[in-house]
């Protein structure tokens, strides 16, 4: 326990890494550039370090607070500052279309629990048709496989799956000594801008997230091998695509091709 933390104690199971450093958190606020009118929700406000500033801006905040006590202090923390809408509930189940709509589409933003990433930005792409854009902190490993390039170690099922349905933008990177307790890795900033014209025509969303996951589940093989019983070497073919190759050799676009010439089976 340190007194920065205001008497609180790093929980690690909740992944608690409280931002301190006045300059990361003016150039993270700087970056999600909230306005009024703006339809947000911060994930993880914890001690209110962005909390503080995205309030005042937006005058209305929605903030998802997993642990209590946290929570609980959240509304004296940040009286007199703006609207504040406290849900004290785990982001990783939360209904983000209860908050949002196609007119008023989200603005999700968050220091996120290292933890959880993974499974929570799958949780937020179900959501992505009523999102604006996501700003998040992330360990920078994380956000090297969002915006993973083919052929490399970093591309992979969360790469095509995010690209599929985003713009990824690498924003900063930030060293652990601007967090209470510092993580044991780097970290970075991203954002992610669901497609207003995707430049992906996927005719079946559902088989393309089958296909993606089958493909990299045994990574070191080849697509025809992985993908048996679900592709025949014409359907590669008719796509103009070796099924000798492995999956992290694949475009979004070839995967999304894939899943259209397969789609005509189903
Ligand atoms: N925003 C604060 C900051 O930048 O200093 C805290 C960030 S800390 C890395 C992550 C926050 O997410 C903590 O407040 C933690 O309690 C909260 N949290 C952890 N798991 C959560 C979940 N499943 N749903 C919502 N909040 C969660």
């Amino acid at each position: 326990m340190t007194d920065s933390l205001h008497g609180h104690k790093a929980r690690k199971r909740f992944g608690q890494n409280f931002l301190e450093d006045d300059n990361v958190i003016n150039n993270i606020v700087h970056a999600i550039a909230p306005q009024v009118g703006d339809n947000m929700v911060e994930i993880g406000p914890g001690l209110a370090a962005l909390t503080r500033f995205l309030l005042p801006a937006c005058q209305k905040l929605h903030v998802i607070e997993l642990d209590r006590d946290l929570a609980a202090r959240l509304p004296n923390t940040l009286a007199g500052l703006g609207e504040l809408h406290l849900h004290q509930a785990d982001a990783l189940n939360f209904d983000f279309a209860q908050l949002a709509s196609i007119e008023h589409p989200l603005r999700i933003v968050g220091n996120l629990p290292y933890n959880i990433s993974t499974p929570l930005i799958f949780h937020l792409l179900s959501f992505s048709h009523i999102v604006k854009d996501m700003t998040f902190m992330l360990q920078k490993e994380v956000v090297d496989r969002l915006a993973g390039e083919p052929a490399t170690a970093d591309y992979g099922r969360l790469s095509v799956m995010v690209q599929y349905r985003c713009q990824v933008d690498w924003l900063l990177d930030v060293p652990p000594e601007a967090f209470n307790p510092p993580p044991k890795v780097q970290s970075a900033v991203v954002r992610l801008t669901p497609w207003q014209n995707s430049p992906y025509n996927c005719q079946n969303e559902t088989l393309l997230q089958h296909i993606v996951s089958t493909a990299f589940n045994q990574r070191r093989k080849t697509l025809r091998n992985c993908l048996k019983g679900l592709a025949e070497d014409a359907d590669f073919i008719a796509v103009d695509i070796d099924p000798s190759l492995r999956a992290e050799v694949l475009s979004v676009q070839q995967f999304v091709q894939l899943t259209n010439q397969l789609n005509r089976h189903v």
